[in-house]
C-alpha cells in the first residue's frame, strides 16, 4: 500500500515579494512527490494564485478569513503591492488578527486527516507567532525569510538594538555584528532612525523579530557561499538550524499576476528585446512596492535619455500619488520624453508590471538598475545579469553593501526615497556596468 504522504503548512506574508518565494518553495517542495503542500493566505491572495497555478498541481490553497475594512485598510486591500508604503504598519497589525483562526485552521487540517498533524508549520518571517501555534500542536516550525542572510543580519541587529538616533550623520558599526564593517547613517530608513522600540512600528517588529529565535529552524532563500557572514552570524545568535536553501525562484510566467496586472505582455516584451542587438539593454525597477520620488523620477529619465543605451523602465507613480494611479506622463517625467523615446526606438515605458523574470533571462539584457530587494537580487544573479544598486528601504541597504563589497556584481547609484541624486552620475554608473570597462568586465 503506498503510503500517505505528510503535508506541510506554508504561510507568507501579504506582500508579494513574500508571496513569491513561498510559491517558489512550495513548488520544489512539490517536485520531490514526497509531501503535500497546504498553502494559507488571505481570500484575494488565493483567488489571484488559483488563477495562475498550474491546473495539475497538487497545492491545496487554504483561505484564511480577512476582511481589510476591519483594519482601516482601503476596500478589498489584501497585498502590500498595491497600497501605498505607509500602510504597512496596518497590515502588520492585521496580520495579527490571523492567529485564532490560523489555529483553527490548522486543528481542522488535523480533524481532516484523523489525527494526523501536518509534519511542519513554515510561515513567513513577520508572521512570528505562528511559532506559538506550531508549538500548542507539537508541530515542527521553520521560519522561512525570502531574503539574504547578510541583509537580515544587519535588519535584525537594528531593530533589537534601537534607539540609533545617536549615530546622526556618521558611520557606524552594527552592535553586535562588528564583522559586517561600517555602515553609513543613510543606510537605515526613516522608520528605523526615528524608532525607539515603543512607536507602532518598532513594537511590531522588534516582537515579531525576537520570536525567530524561538522558531525549531530558519530558511533563507540564499545560498552559503555567497552568504556565510549573514548565515554564520544567525547560527551564533540562534543556536538554531540555518539552512540556506535557495535560490528558490519562480519561473517565467508565474510572478503571481494575472495577465491583466501586466503593463505590457510578455510576448511583446519577448519581441522588442529581440530586435536589439545582444548585451545592450538596461532594466530599470524597483520592485512591486516602492518607488522614488518626482525629481529623482525626473533625474532618472533624463539620464536614460542621456546614457544612449536601450531601456525597459517600469514606471511606477512616484512618492506622493496615489500608487493604483492612472500613468501621468507629462507630470512625471520630463517634457516630450514618452515622445522621443518611442521615435527612438531605445526605451520602453512599462506601467504596473513587467515579466521580469522574462527580461531578466533574455540575451539582450545587459544590466538591471534595482532597488535590490532579495527576490530581484536572485533573478538577476541567476541570469548573470550585474546590478545597479539603488536601495529604497529595509534591508536593501545591506544587500547593496553585500553585492557591492563582498560579492563585486553591482555598483550603488543612489540611495533612499529622497536623497538627491543628479542624472550625470547615473549615467556614469550605467555606462561603468554596460561598456566594456574593466571594473564594468568584472
Ligand atoms: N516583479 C515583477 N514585475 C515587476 C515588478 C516586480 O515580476 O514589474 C517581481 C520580481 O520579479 C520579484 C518580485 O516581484 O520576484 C519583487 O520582489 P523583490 O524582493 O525584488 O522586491 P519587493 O517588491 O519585495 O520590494
Amino acid at each position: 500500500m503506498a503510503q500517505k504522504k505528510e503535508n506541510i503548512v506554508m504561510f507568507p506574508f501579504m506582500a508579494q515579494g513574500h508571496i513569491n518565494p513561498f510559491l517558489a518553495l512550495a513548488l520544489r517542495i512539490e517536485k520531490t512527490k514526497k509531501f503535500t503542500i497546504t498553502f494559507v493566505n488571505t481570500p484575494l491572495n488565493i483567488k489571484k494564485l488559483r488563477s495562475f497555478l498550474p491546473s495539475n498541481s497538487s497545492i491545496y490553497l487554504l483561505e484564511i478569513p480577512f476582511n481589510s475594512s476591519d483594519h482601516d485598510l482601503p476596500p478589498n486591500s489584501e497585498n502590500m503591492d498595491s497600497l501605498p508604503y505607509h500602510f504597512l504598519i496596518n497590515i502588520f497589525q492585521a496580520s495579527l488578527s490571523f492567529k485564532p483562526h490560523f489555529r483553527k485552521l490548522i486543528s481542522n487540517l488535523i480533524q481532516e486527516k484523523n489525527g494526523q498533524k501536518p509534519v511542519c508549520i513554515i510561515s513567513d518571517m513577520f508572521l512570528g507567532w505562528c511559532e506559538e501555534i506550531a508549538q500548542e500542536f507539537g508541530i515542527f516550525h521553520a521560519i522561512f525569510l525570502g531574503g539574504g542572510g547578510f541583509g537580515f543580519a544587519c535588519y535584525y541587529s537594528l531593530w533589537v538594538n534601537l534607539p540609533h538616533r545617536s549615530t546622526d550623520s556618521e558611520e557606524f558599526v552594527l552592535p553586535d555584528f562588528r564583522e559586517a564593517s561600517l555602515f553609513h547613517v543613510t543606510q537605515m530608513t526613516d522608520f528605523l532612525r526615528s524608532a525607539d522600540g515603543s512607536d507602532s512600528y518598532s513594537s511590531f517588529l522588534r516582537k515579531t523579530l525576537s520570536q525567530w529565535s524561538k522558531a525549531d529552524g530558519i530558511l533563507f532563500n540564499t545560498v552559503e557561499e555567497i552568504d556565510k557572514l549573514g548565515l554564520t552570524y544567525f547560527r551564533r545568535k540562534f543556536g538554531r538550524q540555518v539552512w540556506p536553501v535557495g535560490p528558490v525562484l519562480l519561473i517565467p510566467g508565474s510572478q503571481g499576476r494575472s495577465r491583466r496586472d501586466f503593463g505590457i505582455s510578455p510576448e511583446e516584451c519577448k519581441n522588442w528585446l529581440d530586435k536589439k542587438p545582444s548585451c545592450s539593454v538596461i532594466y530599470v525597477s524597483f520592485g512591486s512596492m516602492n518607488t522614488i520620488s518626482e525629481s529623482q523620477m525626473m533625474q532618472l529619465a533624463m539620464a536614460l535619455e542621456g546614457c544612449g543605451k536601450n531601456f525597459i523602465w517600469v514606471v511606477r507613480p512616484p512618492l506622493g500619488f496615489d500608487i493604483n494611479s492612472e500613468f501621468r506622463a507629462n507630470e512625471w517625467l520630463p517634457e516630450g520624453f514618452e515622445e522621443k523615446i518611442k521615435v527612438s526606438g531605445r526605451g520602453l515605458l512599462v506601467q504596473k508590471w513587467a515579466p521580469q523574470v522574462e527580461i531578466l533571462s533574455h540575451k539582450s539584457l545587459s544590466a538591471f538598475l534595482s532597488h535590490c530587494g532579495w527576490n530581484s537580487v536572485l533573478e538577476s544573479l541567476s541570469h548573470g545579469v550585474p546590478m545597479i544598486g539603488w536601495p529604497v528601504a529595509a534591508e536593501q541597504f545591506y544587500n547593496v553593501k553585500l553585492l557591492e563589497d563582498m560579492i563585486g556584481v553591482c555598483v550603488e547609484v543612489a540611495r533612499g526615497k529622497r536623497s538627491e541624486v543628479f542624472h550625470e552620475d547615473i549615467v556614469e554608473k550605467i555606462k561603468l556596468v554596460m561598456t566594456e570597462s574593466e571594473k564594468g568586465r568584472k
